[in-house]
């Protein structure tokens, strides 16, 4: 039997961090994923063009865990920062600027006149924690009891929908609302994209777990894992079973469960894993040549679609002269199979390209489309929390991932949550030592 320090159990993003966090802190890390490195991040290449299947960008990247992660643990990462002036809104009969900092709030005509204030009046609130939101009462009654206008409402929940990327933002618990906000409204780095797509980042983890002589196992699925007493003891993959220290187990509930049937958590892990995720339909296009337009990013508030042109902030991802276009439009659960609602979904995007790229039809060389993609494996709403990292059944047991206590949204809550449960980890070791 082999035996390590700690067994990290899937490599996605929060897999691949914590693998890394830890064998450069000295561990011996074996990090174990069923299928190929990167989870719901990666990028695959289609006839020259690079598409992230995943993750695109990261939000308040100054703020964020991965930038901590960069600084700690050595990686580089070609940060492609977004630029407001080419970020539109549209709002119907026109384009107008993103409130995304100052100069955006001032220009934009998605909120107008006294309204201005009073949404700037919100986010001072927001920053000084006078709100800090209620985790009973969902941002949609909070907005009605303290009898905010539509107009400021409106730009809240905008503003909601692109960062939770959900159709459904006034369900969204109002203090997580207010603590995702306290944090992206310090940011000067809003929105970020990363140079030779997500794959250099997950290559950048894989360099530092291997320099520090993690080892990393691809196509091995753990099927089975063997508890005793207040202790996992080991997992099983087809190679046979291997013993550690720690664990963190960083799958998505519903293969959690499969693992922890019949054990002491069963009871825990199975009503995370019937909470709905948060789905989009993605719809991207490679072209063979560039359409020039004075914008990058387009979000129609009416329709709930964003376009960005992933090209202009990352030109390795195109062939030369090429243009890559990233479309998201959110989904409710009630619309997955339905493909009525699909189809109509799909043609508001084409409509969107019609209208804002215009003879990107005759340009297109590959389209890609997601009919049923998962950006957060538990959606925010009344109903659904995060997972614990840990629970008191197992003591050298945690978990992480963009389902699980943690900062911010999407990858940050993947990166987040990685990071505490190796902290857990090193510091149960410097506790010992001591
Ligand atoms: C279309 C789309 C757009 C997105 N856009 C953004 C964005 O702009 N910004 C942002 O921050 N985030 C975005 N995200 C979200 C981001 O991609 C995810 O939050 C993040 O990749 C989740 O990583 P994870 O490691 O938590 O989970 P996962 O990626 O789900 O990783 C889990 C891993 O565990 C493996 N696994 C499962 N069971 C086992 C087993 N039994 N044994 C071994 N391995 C196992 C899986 O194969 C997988 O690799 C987007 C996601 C999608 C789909």
């Amino acid at each position: 039997m082999k035996r390590f320090d700690v067994v990290v159990v899937g490599g996605g993003l929060a897999g691949l961090s914590a693998a890394a966090h830890l064998s450069h802190s000295g561990k011996k890390v074996l990090l174990l994923e069923k299928a190929n490195l990167g989870g719901r991040a990666v990028t695959i290449n289609i006839k020259g063009f690079a598409f992230n299947f995943g993750a695109h960008a990261i939000y308040g990247r100054d703020t964020s865990v991965l930038k901590q992660l960069e600084k700690e643990l050595d990686i580089h990462i070609d940060w492609k920062d977004f630029n407001p002036l080419k970020a539109k809104y549209d709002i119907g009969e026109e384009l107008t600027a993103v409130p995304a900092n100052v100069v955006g709030l001032f220009r934009t005509k998605a909120i107008q006149g006294m309204h201005k204030l009073s949404f700037v009046y919100q986010i001072v609130k927001t920053l000084i924690k006078a709100e800090t939101g209620n985790p009973h009462i969902s941002i949609r009654k909070w907005l009605e009891q303290e009898k905010v206008s539509n107009e400021v409402k409106e730009m809240m929940l905008t503003l909601a929908s692109s960062n939770f990327f959900t159709r459904e933002p006034e369900k969204i618990p109002s203090d997580i609302f207010f603590t995702y906000y306290r944090r992206i409204f310090t940011t000067n780095k809003p929105v970020a994209y990363i140079g030779g797509g997500w794959q250099n980042l997950i290559s950048e983890f894989v360099r530092v777990i291997e320099q520090n002589d993690g080892v990393i196992q691809t196509k091995a699925k753990v099927d089975e894992v063997k508890v005793e007493e207040d202790r996992v003891t080991a997992v099983c993959t087809k190679d046979g079973w291997i013993e550690a220290e720690e664990f963190i187990f960083c799958i998505p509930p519903s293969d959690l469960l499969k693992l922890f049937e019949n054990t002491k958590i069963e009871y825990a892990i199975k009503q995370y894993a019937q909470y709905d995720p948060t789905y989009v339909l993605v719809y991207d296009i490679g072209l063979k040549n560039k359409i020039e337009v004075p914008y990058t990013y387009v979000y129609n508030r009416k329709d709930k679609v964003f376009i960005t042109d992933i090209s202009y902030y990352d030109t390795t991802c195109v062939p030369e002269g090429g243009q890559l276009l990233q479309a998201t439009t959110y989904l409710k659960n009630e619309d997955i199979g339905n493909k009525d609602v699909i189809d109509r979904y799909k043609k508001n995007i084409e409509d969107m390209y019609d209208k804002y790229f215009s003879g990107w039809r005759d340009e297109l060389v590959v389209p890609r489309i997601s009919q049923k993609a998962v950006v957060q494996e538990i959606k925010w709403n009344m109903h659904q929390q995060a997972m614990p990292l840990f629970f008191p059944e197992y003591r050298n047991l945690f978990f992480a991932g963009d389902w699980c206590e943690g900062q911010g949204q999407l990858s940050e809550l993947s990166f987040s949550s990685a990071y505490q449960s190796s902290q857990y980890i090193m510091q149960k070791q410097s506790m010992v030592l001591a």
